[in-house]
């Protein structure tokens, strides 16, 4: 059996009332695709949904703390929270990351203890501009290539997507690699191919952040093709 498992690391731009004054220059970045991933709780919820799954989010913003990196990576923290001391950035990590990192990572772990294979979809998005560069995907589905189920996968879904809607560009490991750090590669760490897998999606925000009901539509789409992946897998 396949558990399917969905988390949402950048569903919201919240910062917590002890924080804000940390981020009076930065509200702008808030709102922006800095702050948080347009869309990317809306498809995490359709999923968990459709699909009975356990869901787990964070609506603080990746500005407070990134909970999609590892604790030695340069960018786990912000310009605006760079500077804190060293115990008040302690602080910090205990209420605001190890608790959601801790959380998925029972989750896997109970599920693989079951018995059960998990399937990991961590939803993001993109913005559609980075640099002045128009990014030419609608959809893009990450993972490790050293990972046969994750890449399988994907090749699956992306076909399903690919022929429910002929317009639709998926892309595989598009915009960024899955091997990058993430909380999907700390996973892959603890656990082997056969028994986790781990995908992020990564929708355009022009979707997110334009018409209501083809936005609506997409979302549809993505649970009914990710339905139909799992069968087929
Ligand atoms: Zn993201």
């Amino acid at each position: 059996m396949t558990r399917l498992l969905v988390t949402c690391e950048h569903g919201g731009n919240r910062i917590p009332a002890q924080y804000r004054t940390l981020f009076k220059k930065y509200r702008a970045a808030l709102e922006s695709h800095r702050g948080y991933d347009a869309g990317a709780l809306a498809v995490a919820r359709d999923l968990s949904r459709a699909f009975d799954a356990e869901l787990v989010y964070s609506t603080t913003s990746r500005l407070l703390v990134e909970l999609n990196r590892s604790l030695n990576h340069r960018q786990l923290l912000s310009d605006a929270t760079r500077e804190l001391p060293p115990a008040a950035r302690e602080r910090l990590l205990q209420r605001h990351y190890w608790p959601y990192r801790n959380r998925v990572e029972a989750q896997v772990t109970a599920s693989i203890k079951d018995g059960e294979r998990v399937l990991h979809v961590s939803s993001h998005s993109f913005t559609p501009r980075l640099n002045g560069v128009v990014r030419n995907a609608d959809i893009g589905l990450l993972y490790d290539a050293r990972r046969a189920r994750e890449r399988a996968f994907c090749r699956v879904w992306q076909a399903r997507m690919e022929t429910a809607n002929p317009q639709l560009v998926v892309r595989l490991n598009y915009p960024y690699r899955g091997s990058a750090d993430g909380l999907t590669t700390h996973l892959r760490r603890l656990h082997p191919n056969s028994d986790y897998a781990g995908i992020e999606i990564e929708v355009n925000q022009k979707h997110a952040l334009g018409d209501t009901a083809a936005w609506t539509t997409l979302r549809k789409l993505l649970v009914e093709t990710l339905q139909q992946a799992l069968t087929a897998s």
